[in-house]
């Protein structure tokens, strides 16, 4: 019998990196070398080297701290940002190298979620025109009742009451206008969603429900999310499998039960220390101690390198790259490597 080939993934990122050039006054960036005068280029490493895939109908979830290039990744993949290197495949065909009308039939299936919703919503325009717009602009064939029509279900579908669709964005709360943007996004019936920090800017007491909202809108529609998010707890509730970046590199991948009950790489099991827990009674904070390096002077080796407990010489000369582990997912660590690490 022949074995099944793997199902080939949604997305896929090769090698992905993105550099940008510090805007520097013309005179700051000449220098004299060698008695010869130069153009230094200074640039910051936003993005090194991210290879992943997402998995149809997943949730995977990308965490790290602020600075980490997470948000670059997501505008990576929804092409408000050009690659410096590498590849990105969608349903098995490469896009990054696509013009922006061979693009367009993507727009529809691939959304994207802001964490200000503002910036998906045009203040001088009613909800029923923000929503009216994008249906109509994917489906020119639509007559004006079937556009309506649409409006009001996915409306309903967010928990908005269409009745208040001749209002704008400005007479809502933030909840409702993230759950507007939500709608606004699922009105082309997307299959993917890119959702860069979606309920950060709310209130705690409604993260929960737009949360929810958007797991429920997974489940009825076969949704794939790539999540971005700096939150554990949201990772833990929504995410599928994890990703964790550190200053633009990937560091571990696993599946988000693995990785929460058994963290490998050290900057991972720093960051899941310091997510409280329920029945937790003596919480081991692991305090990272050292001087976190700029993205634009990154050093030789591995990047986590100045923070690290297990950091050795090879550490300091050799950057680790991502290792497929035994039970699954994958770590970017010597110490793991080397098996230094209980
Ligand atoms: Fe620490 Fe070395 Fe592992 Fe980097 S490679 S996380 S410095 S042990």
């Amino acid at each position: 019998m022949k074995d099944m080939a793997p199902e080939q993934p949604l997305l896929e990122l090769r090698n992905l990196e993105k550099r940008f050039e510090l805007d520097r006054g013309f005179l700051e960036t000449i220098k004299f070398r060698g008695g010869k005068v130069i153009r230094e280029k200074r640039e910051v490493h936003a993005v090194n080297n991210v290879t992943l895939g997402v998995e149809r109908g997943e949730a995977l979830c990308v965490v790290g701290e602020s600075g980490c290039g997470k948000s670059t990744v997501a505008r990576l993949v929804a092409g408000l940002l050009t690659p410096s290197g590498g590849e990105i495949h969608y349903d098995g065909a490469r896009i990054d190298t696509l013009s922006r009308k061979a693009m367009l039939p993507l727009r529809k299936k691939m959304q994207m979620i802001f964490q200000n919703p503002y910036a998906s919503l045009n203040p001088r325009m009613t909800i029923q025109q923000a929503l009216e717009e994008p249906v109509r602009h994917h489906n020119p064939s639509l007559s004006r009742s079937a556009v309506r029509d649409k409006v009001a279900d996915v409306m309903r579908s967010v928990g908005v009451d269409p009745s208040w669709s001749k209002r704008y964005p400005h007479e809502f709360s933030g909840g409702q206008r993230q759950r507007i943007a939500i709608a606004r996004a699922l009105t082309v019936d997307p299959e993917f969603i890119i959702a860069d920090e979606p309920i950060s800017a709310l209130d705690v007491s409604i993260q929960a429900q737009v949360l929810n909202l958007m797991l429920e809108a997974k489940e009825q529609r076969g949704l794939t999310y790539l999540f971005i998010t700096h939150d554990l707890s949201v990772v833990q509730h929504f995410g599928t499998r994890v990703v964790v970046l550190y200053l633009g590199s990937i560091c571990e991948l696993a599946d988000t039960a693995t990785l929460f009950s058994n963290p490998k790489h050290p900057y991972t099991r720093a960051l899941l220390s310091a997510v409280p827990q329920l029945n937790d009674d003596k919480p081991n904070h692991i305090r990272l101690k050292g001087e976190i390096p700029t993205p634009i002077n990154l050093p030789q080796g591995c990047p986590f390198q100045s923070r690290c407990a297990y950091a050795n010489e090879r550490c300091r000369v050799e950057q680790p790259r991502p290792l497929q582990q035994s039970g699954g997912g994958m770590v970017a660590c010597h110490a793991v490597e080397e098996d230094r690490i209980d």
